[in-house]
């Protein structure tokens, strides 16, 4: 028979008579496990206490308003008899994916008999933003979990050099443009005093503040955080290496989450002028010119800031287009503004000789349009990113890795190794931070006996340009490559109210439907703030809605929000905001 359990205020890191702002559960309430029971809130940020296991509350201690500290009571409550729902259970492993032909690997890995250190469920290598929800979410699930990452900080490319410090400086390079743009109207602000440096400080504080706040995240877990960097001795141990020493770590399962690097140009010479995206945000100099290398996201939106900061941009990309495989309508609007902002947009165009002199970098170009050689202050290279697969010695752990350092992995993300997970950019593209804590998540509960898989239908992608460019689900290239019998709703933004008080009228939202189904298969925004309105697309495409239920949901006027609800009409051929000829 079961018998009753109190359940108490778990380890809440350092705070003490901490209050409670909800109570989410009565006497009598049937509860699963994770349930949340109780809503905290301490000065930093508000947190749910979860229910330990299944089964029915008998009394509840609290009530709202009441402080609490570690090991105060909650509630009492009655444990069903098997607390474990069915499909929580530790499931046979599936059939992992197969190595790949002719990458190396070693079948089964190395052997390994020598004294390890620490012993642990589950071992991370590394902490992007993969690695840490990875870590923190099997941790939240029961599992003794070790975090090895090689740097000081936690967090990966995107906290310490990629997607934190990159908006940083892009708000900064906004609220210039904007102050900018209102002298037409009346508002003068007179020409901006930049200081790098400050700028500088401003954006390693944030980025700062976040890492930080991820190491008290780990230690409220009790995440075993090693730093140094980890390398393979077999399927079951990883040797990590740092400047204080050597450790062995026995693991039982492990999730592989070590990301991807900046990929370099061959041929480049070797001087500081030459950067890297990570070098860029630095801001060590704003150089009079700059030569930006890749016209995809990184690099433009990298351009935006030089841009903004004074730097007279140029940009060369080796393809027809900017942004390759994006649809030329969400391009076209960036395009038009940063075409009238840089000195030059070079498409088609090949760098073929980088020489550096004393007065500058001198660039030799190849193209139908290419210019004479040009010397500039600096040249951001920005021509994509390479997955760090062979670089962890993933073949002393039987780990199947491709000749560009992707590891291959199935639904539930686990490698070629059953017992060994991958996920993150070394799983490969899209290369983008939520796909990397979606994946992170997956990876956790599977590895924690969870039924779970990667089924997301959609996986949206922003460009933080100036306008922003944000798509989601079938681009309109794939729907006409695959011969798709689709439909579309477009709202320009030029008849957006919202979008004229913020003087631009060179947005758009543009919706492509299954003609069969109704369904949202795809979508694109370009505009201020794209980047936020492409997840209500993107949920659209998860919960299989037509044009009728973004339409017929109310938005709130005047916002950009309801530009998507326009698009939506325009299709169904309800839209009066704008005049539409009968269609059906
Ligand atoms: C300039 C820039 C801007 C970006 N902007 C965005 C954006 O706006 N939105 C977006 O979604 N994505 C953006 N990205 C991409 C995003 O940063 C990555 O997709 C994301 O960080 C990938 O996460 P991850 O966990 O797979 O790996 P990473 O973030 O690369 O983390 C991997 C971690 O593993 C560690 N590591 C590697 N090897 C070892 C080892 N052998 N031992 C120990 N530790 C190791 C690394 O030090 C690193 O901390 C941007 C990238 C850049 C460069």
């Amino acid at each position: 028979m079961a018998v009753s359990k109190e359940v108490k205020v778990p380890d809440i890191g350092d705070f003490t008579d901490v209050e409670v702002i909800e109570v989410h559960v009565s006497p009598g309430d049937s509860i699963v496990t994770e349930d949340p029971l109780i809503t905290l809130e301490t000065e930093k940020a508000a947190m749910d206490v979860p229910a330990p296991v299944s089964g029915e509350v008998g009394s509840v201690a609290v009530a709202v308003g009441d402080k609490v500290t570690e090991g105060s009571l909650i509630l009492t409550m009655t444990p069903a008899e098997d607390d474990e729902p069915a499909e929580d259970k530790p499931e046979a492993s599936e059939p992992s994916v197969p190595a790949e032909p002719g990458v190396a690997v070693a079948a089964s890995g190395a052997e390994f008999s020598g004294p390890v250190d620490i012993e642990t469920d589950l071992t991370v290598l590394g902490s992007g933003p993969g690695g840490y929800t990875a870590a923190f979410r099997a941790a939240d699930l029961g599992l003794d979990v070790t975090l090895v990452e090689r740097y000081p900080t936690l967090g990966g490319v995107c906290l310490n050099v990629g997607c934190i410090p990159s908006k940083a400086l892009l708000h900064a390079a906004k609220v210039i443009e904007e102050a900018e743009t209102m002298s037409e109207f009346g508002i003068r602000f007179g020409t901006p005093e930049i200081d790098p440096g400050a700028l500088r400080e401003w954006k390693n504080a944030i980025v700062g503040r976040l890492t930080n706040g991820l190491d008290g995240l780990a230690k409220q877990r009790k995440v075993r955080v090693v730093h140094g960097t980890g390398r393979f001795l077999s399927p079951q141990h990883l040797h990590v290496e740092s400047e204080q020493g050597e450790q062995v770590i026995g693991f039982k399962q492990c999730i592989i989450a070590a990301g991807s690097e900046s990929a370099s140009l061959p041929g480049m010479p070797d001087d500081p002028r030459i950067m890297d995206s990570t070098d860029s945000l630095e801001l060590a100099e704003l150089p009079a010119t700059m030569l930006v290398i890749g016209g995809g996201i990184i690099g433009l939106e990298m351009a935006c800031v030089y841009d903004a900061l004074g730097v007279e941009v140029s940009v060369v990309e080796l393809t027809d287009t900017l942004m390759p495989g994006v649809d030329a309508d969400l391009v076209r609007p960036l395009e038009k503004r940063i075409s009238g902002r840089y000195s030059e947009i070079l498409k088609g165009t090949r760098v073929t000789e980088v020489v550096a002199e004393d007065t500058g970098l001198r660039v030799s170009f190849d193209g139908p349009d290419a210019p004479k050689p040009q010397v500039f202050g600096r040249i951001l290279v920005a021509v994509g990113r390479s997955a760090n697969g062979l670089r962890v010695d993933a073949d002393k752990a039987g780990v199947a890795v491709n000749a560009q350092g992707i590891i291959t992995v199935d639904r539930q993300m686990r490698t070629n190794v059953p017992h060994i997970f991958a996920i993150g950019d070394i799983v490969g593209e899209p290369m983008l931070a939520h796909k990397a804590t979606h994946e992170g998540k997956v990876a956790a509960e599977v590895a924690a006996g969870r039924k779970r898989a990667f089924d997301a239908r959609a996986i949206p992608s922003v460009a933080y340009t100036d306008p922003e460019v944000a798509w989601v689900g079938v681009t309109e290239l794939e729907a006409k490559a695959d011969g798709l019998d689709y439909g579309k709703g477009v709202f320009p933004w030029a008849a957006s109210g919202r979008s004229l008080a913020l003087n631009r009228d060179d947005g758009l939202t543009r919706i492509l439907f299954d003609n069969a189904s109704g369904r949202v298969i795809g979508a694109g925004v370009v505009g201020p703030h794209a980047g936020d309105l492409i997840a209500e697309l993107a949920l659209a495409i998860e919960m299989g809605a037509d044009a009728e239920d973004i339409g017929l949901t109310i938005h709130p006027h005047p916002t950009l929000s309801e530009t998507v609800a326009m698009a939506a009409e325009a299709f169904d051929g309800t839209l009066t905001d704008l005049y539409m000829p009968k269609r059906r």
